[in-house]
């Protein structure tokens, strides 16, 4: 069967690696990172061009089924995805790791999105419980920051911004998995008291959160859009493997 991974994860990475064999695969990947860690097999680059894009993808590469391992906060893929199989009939799953969960010693805030974390920190920042903010949350959600104090912003990312706001006193570029100890001297190197995480789930970049529930500072959890119906739901590697291996394309109908 040919299969169609929507990656840009690690789970993308290690599902490639686990179909390889079983089913063709392609691993298409959304061409933003300089230096992509590329998924064994045949990869593919770039955008479809919306919906229509995509449908003529499917159809064009005779694709069978797609696996949407798609980080969770990519929902305009994740919704395209859904779209498109629907109308088309083509088997849809989604692999999504399961979010983080708060446990003792952790104070999280939590926020609808990322807006609502810039408006979170802001008020901190007015009212003196925090002075200074470690973002995580990606290169493409900085400008959601831009209104907070000047300087008041250290960001990481793995690639450099378009620009950079005047919130932000400093870029750091790196790319997870992080360990705690590497977590802990970012966060006291930023000077940062509090934190700003989507909730991606996942252990690559879980540190942070044990190092800022260690230097008792909050945490702003953005929390994950929610997923649109019609795909089966896994959130293990081994799982979309077995579903991949139940699927039944539409050819064989
Ligand atoms: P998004 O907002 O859902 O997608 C924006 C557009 O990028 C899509 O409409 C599509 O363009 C293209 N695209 C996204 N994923 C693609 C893929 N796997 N293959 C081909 N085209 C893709 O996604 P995003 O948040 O910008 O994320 C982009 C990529 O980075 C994703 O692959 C995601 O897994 C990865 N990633 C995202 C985050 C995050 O926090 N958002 C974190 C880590 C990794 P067209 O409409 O032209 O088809």
């Amino acid at each position: 069967m040919r299969v169609l991974i929507l990656g840009g994860t690690g789970e993308a990475r290690q599902l490639a690696a686990a179909l390889a064999g079983r089913h063709e695969v392609v691993s298409s990947l959304a061409g933003r990172v300089r230096e992509p860690l590329v998924p064994v097999g045949e990869v593919r680059s770039g955008g479809f061009g919306g919906s229509r894009g995509f449908a003529e993808h499917l159809r064009a590469d005779r694709v069978e089924a797609v696996i949407d391992a798609t980080h969770p906060f990519a929902a305009t893929m994740t919704a395209t995805a859904a779209r498109v199989t629907a109308t088309l009939g083509v088997p849809l799953a989604r692999l999504q790791r399961p979010g983080w969960e708060p446990v003792a010693g952790d104070e999280w805030l939590h926020a609808p999105d990322v807006a609502g974390a810039a408006r979170i920190v802001d008020s901190m920042l007015r009212e003196g419980s925090a002075t200074s903010v470690l973002l995580t949350v990606g290169r493409q959600e900085l400008a959601a920051f831009d209104r907070l104090p000047r300087g008041a912003v250290v960001a990481r990312m793995i690639d450099p911004p378009a620009s950079i706001p005047a919130s932000v006193r400093e870029v750091i570029l790196a790319r997870g998995p992080f360990t705690l100890d590497e977590e802990r001297a970012t966060l006291a190197s930023s000077g940062a008291d509090v934190l700003v995480s989507k909730n991606s789930g996942g252990t690559a970049t879980a540190a942070k959160l044990v190092a800022a529930r260690e230097r008792g500072i909050p945490v702003v959890m953005v929390g994950r859009p929610e997923l649109p119906g019609g795909a089966t739901v896994v959130t293990s590697v081994a799982e979309a493997v077995a579903w991949a291996d139940r699927v039944v394309p539409p050819a064989a109908r």
